[in-house]
């Protein structure tokens, strides 16, 4: 008898799967359309290699000191670590919490391995009663937590679904009602699914009651650079990092970075996680567990994309051309959405939305790669079944599936389900 006979089959990912229902739909490629997936793409449809990326493989290929296959240690090189802390805390008191020592840094499996890390330090330093998540957030937030043990995940709003704006009443009252030590997801910019994000103003009224009620903040950063540029979008760790130093009564923070998006190394699975300690014996202790938790998961990290980011990081100009190459993502970004809002006004297509008279107004207000669009479950699956376009059934749509090529039909087909 198997030993598996107790196991169910488990559900699918909302998001992976719809990529393998568009993979098996036999309409020609260039006919279908995939909005699902969240990877840039040029305006021809297809994947984007940074030109700083060649550039970068092509030195690390040609140096016969980085040209291997070698292990890493447990954490990352030392230069990884000190790279990366320099371009997420290279202002005045981020810097200054750095030079006291007392930020631990180590590389990860991208984004979702930096969450996954810090979710079982969380859990075995067993003094995090609960975390709270956006309404709604990134699907493996939840799963995340839960696969290592945390028990309660709570959500705060975060989205009005009828303004299509911030629900910041109710977030604020959320946050209010937690207990110190609750620890709260929150997304850097370019909030995933609903493009939503707090302004400055906004975020500096969340930060008050972060510290108020001494929580614990977790920064999730998946899309550095795609709403404002690489420097700008760090508004909020700054400011955190600031209150802390000045303040101290906010003891710890978390931060998650991916450079999947920013960089395009999507597949390199390269991130980091970066915890602001109390002070350098707490740094010690947390780098000395999370070695731990590192070493019998899976050792010890990748080393491509490390090379690639600490070759990006440290060379001007490459760095130079990488800041130029984010803007040409962010703005392709905004300028489809902007077509696919026009085209929909020129259908006379009447959206879901209330922000104005074409009720598309969301389309342009929202930012990064996502945009919740308001279309219903049952639209999506006519869009599906008989126009081969694909999005997440939350009629949420990845602004990089849409081209000059393609806007055309797919304002057609979206105003056909309107109609
Ligand atoms: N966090 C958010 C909000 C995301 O949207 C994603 C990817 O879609 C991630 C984290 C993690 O991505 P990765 O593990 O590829 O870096």
């Amino acid at each position: 008898i198997s030993i598996f006979r107790n196991l169910k089959l488990a559900p699918a990912d909302p998001i992976l799967s719809q990529t393998i229902s568009f993979n098996n739909d036999p309409k020609p490629l260039n006919y279908k359309i995939n909005l699902g997936v969240g990877a840039y793409r040029d305006d021809n449809g297809n994947s984007y290699i940074l030109n700083s990326v060649k550039k970068a493989e092509e030195l690390i290929r040609n140096d016969s000191n980085l040209n291997n296959h070698e292990y890493l240690p447990i954490l990352g090189t030392n230069n990884y670590i000190e790279l990366v802390q320099n371009f997420l805390f290279k202002d005045e008191y981020s810097n200054k919490l750095l030079n006291e020592n007392r930020i631990l840094t180590g590389q990860s499996l991208s984004g979702t391995g930096s969450l996954r890390l810090i979710s079982e330090l969380l859990k075995i330093s067993n003094n995090v009663n609960k975390i709270v998540i956006p309404n709604p957030s990134w699907s493996n937030h939840k799963s995340i937590f839960i696969k290592s043990g945390i028990e309660k995940i709570d959500n705060y709003r975060y989205y009005n679904f009828k303004t299509q704006r911030l629900d910041l009443v109710g977030m604020l009252e959320d946050l209010n009602s937690l207990n110190p030590g609750d620890g709260v997801l929150l997304h850097v910019c370019c909030h995933n699914p609903t493009g939503v994000d707090p302004n400055n103003e906004e975020w500096d009224k969340i930060l008050e009651i972060i510290e108020r009620k001494q929580l614990i903040p977790i920064f999730d950063m998946a899309y550095q650079g795609f709403d404002k540029n690489l420097n700008d979008d760090l508004y909020i760790i700054e400011r955190t990092c600031e209150l802390i130093f000045k303040n101290n009564k906010i003891k710890n923070m978390i931060l998650c970075q991916s450079f999947a998006k920013t960089l395009g190394l999507y597949g390199e699975r390269i991130g980091s996680f970066s915890i602001i300690t109390s002070n350098k014996e707490e740094k010690e202790i947390l780098e000395s567990q999370i070695k731990v938790i590192i070493r019998s998961m899976y050792s010890s990290p990748p080393c491509q994309g490390s090379k690639i980011v600490e070759m990006v990081l440290s060379n001007p100009e490459l760095y130079n051309e990488w800041e130029l190459e984010v803007g040409i993502m962010r703005d392709r970004l905004k300028e489809m959405r902007m077509l696919l809002f026009n085209e929909l006004k020129r259908l006379n297509c009447h959206g879901p939305g209330v922000n104005g008279p074409t009720g598309w107004e969301h389309l342009i207000e929202q930012n990064g790669m996502f945009c919740f669009t308001g279309i219903l479950p049952d639209q999506v699956a006519a869009l599906e079944k008989d126009s081969s376009i694909y999005m997440t059934s939350n009629g949420r749509i990845s602004i990089a599936g849409i081209n000059s090529g393609n806007v055309g039909r797919l304002s057609r087909a979206i105003a056909g389900v309107f109609s």
